[in-house]
């Protein structure tokens, strides 16, 4: 246990990479915004507050699980619960191509690339701008898709709204992603985050019955960058 112990007694920065979410937090177009309910009051109970919320889990920073894409909810298979937590915690490395919109190809991101790191995070926005669902973003090329399969990468994370453009009917980067075992992470807020190599945690709730989770996504940063 010496070399986690070595690691973890020298100092690190926690990252947060995380969108806010609230009541005014940009969604997909006709998607279900959050919204909360007090159910219990403090001033009334005297006891405690308590909330009740409605969301899409596609508000904020989010993984997607295969069953948003494919098959059926009402099997509750390939959902969010039950996918594997690997892709989402781990060594990864932060790249900075912003500003950019439109389909990320392997020539827009190849030569950004520092590290061996199988999580790779994309950078695409100098300031994103919580309460606007943009019309255009920063999306994966199946091109590119291809690419990072055959460089290995594991994990793919945008700070856009979805790996496929908002017009896209047939989502190919979301079941190119899926056929090759890569998973993604969607909306995350790289403005905090330079280039370089991390630790990630962007682990996703334990829901069993859902096609997607938030994720509090953090970068643990040893070094100075
Ligand atoms: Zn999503």
């Amino acid at each position: 246990m010496n070399g986690i112990h070595d690691l973890l007694s020298k100092p690190f920065r926690i990252v947060d990479i995380s969108q806010p979410i609230k009541s005014d937090s940009a969604c997909f177009p006709g998607d279900t915004p959050f919204s909360r309910e007090v159910t219990v009051s403090h001033q009334e109970s005297q006891v405690i507050n308590l909330t009740a919320l409605t969301m899409s889990p596609h508000v904020g920073t989010h993984v997607d699980a295969p069953v948003h894409v494919r098959g059926s909810m009402d099997s509750n298979t390939e959902t969010v619960g039950s996918m594997s937590l690997d892709p989402f915690v781990g060594l990864v490395e932060v790249i900075d191509i912003a500003p950019f919109v439109g389909a990320i190809k392997p020539e827009h991101i190849e030569g950004h690339l520092k590290t061996n790191a199988t999580r790779l995070l994309i950078r695409t926005s100098h300031q994103i701008r919580y309460q606007v669902f943009e019309d255009s973003y920063a999306f994966l090329s199946t091109e590119v898709v291809d690419w990072l399969y055959k460089r290995g990468t594991r994990l793919v994370g945008l700070d856009s709204p979805s790996v496929d453009d908002t017009q896209s009917k047939t989502l190919c980067a979301h079941h190119g992603l899926l056929a090759r075992d890569i998973f993604w992470l969607e909306n995350l807020d790289l403005t905090a985050a330079s280039c370089g190599e991390y630790f990630l945690v962007a682990a996703p709730l334990k829901f069993m019955e859902l096609e997607a989770s938030p994720v509090r996504a953090l970068l643990l940063d040893w070094s100075t960058h």
